[in-house]
């Protein structure tokens, strides 16, 4: 496995190494199953995976946990060789940013719901990193997981409207056992928040469970999950939305593809979950 650093570097691989189709997995590394499960299908379908490991300062607001967030370089490198990465591309902030940005992309729909509304500019700063990282990188395929819904909607819309020569791939989110999604954050829960965050999952199959029943009114399923999370746990809810996905637009009635999204606050980590179901309950994997 190659490391590099340097845009340039970076650059000058991808035109030295031969290939037919380039993957690209993009994380902000504290490497877990979540994100060897896009890499899994990135080796499938290309001959030259490539992964970048950035913790962008852009899509983290004044009072997140960017500096908090979890690293670990040595680790996360033994597990991109294990996985297989051709190309681990780890660059600072300093050689993403080297002077202030006088451009930036705005993401113009899809923000004022669920992570946009909670964290103004987060999606904007995730725009502008992946536009730098996909001029770079040049890949024919970037895969994304489910487990950041909004973020997949919003990708998708970027590289449609926005031509870049390359095809978004949504794929399942990865769970611990008990439900609980892989988040590289999960690390900062405490023994009783950990024991409590199995109950993200457990709202979300039970909202499932009330659309297969036929409550197709979303007001009711929410005030339901609503009820669930405040009991089971002490995390403060951050919101509890039924959107059409992946439009993201509010509905009264619940008749076509949607999401079930949840985030709650908990003392170090906010957490997010959602699950994808057709207007039937069936769930929804693939994008
Ligand atoms: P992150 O490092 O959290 O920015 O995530 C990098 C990529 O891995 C994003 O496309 C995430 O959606 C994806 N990812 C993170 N956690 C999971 C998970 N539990 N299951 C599937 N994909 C995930």
């Amino acid at each position: 496995m190659k490391i590099i650093r340097t845009i340039n570097e970076m650059t000058n691989k991808i035109k030295e190494l031969s290939h037919e189709t380039i993957g690209f997995v993009a994380t902000m590394g504290f490497l877990h199953e979540g994100h060897l499960s896009l890499v899994r299908k990135a080796k499938e379908e290309n001959d030259l995976v490539v992964m970048s490991i950035f913790v962008n300062p852009l899509q983290f607001g004044p009072n997140e946990d960017f500096e908090e967030y979890p690293r670990n370089e040595e680790q996360d490198t033994d597990i991109a060789e294990k996985a297989g990465i051709d190309v681990l591309f780890m660059p600072t902030v300093k050689e993403m940013y080297p002077e202030e940005l006088a451009i930036k992309m705005t993401i113009e729909k899809g923000t004022d719901v669920l992570c946009g509304r909670s964290r103004p500019g987060h999606f904007d700063g995730v725009g502008t990193v992946l536009t730098k990282l996909f001029h770079i990188i040049e890949p024919n395929y970037a895969y994304f997981g489910l487990k950041d819904a909004q973020q997949f909607a919003i990708v998708h819309n970027l590289v449609r409207q926005l031509n870049f020569p390359l095809q978004v791939v949504g794929l399942p989110t990865i769970r611990e056992a008990d439900g609980l999604a892989k988040s590289s954050r999960n690390v900062n829960l405490s023994d009783r928040e950990r024991a409590e965050a199995k109950q993200l999952y457990k709202s979300l199959q039970y909202a499932q469970k009330l659309l297969v029943d036929g409550i197709k009114n979303p007001d009711i399923i929410k005030a339901e999950v609503q009820k669930m999370l405040q009991k089971e746990t002490n995390g403060i809810i951050d919101y509890i939305e039924i959107l059409s996905f992946p439009n993201l637009g509010q509905i009264s009635t619940i008749k076509e593809q949607i999401i079930i999204a949840v985030a709650v606050q908990f003392e170090q980590a906010r957490l997010i979950d959602n699950i994808l179901l057709q207007a039937d309950g069936t769930k929804i994997d693939r994008l």
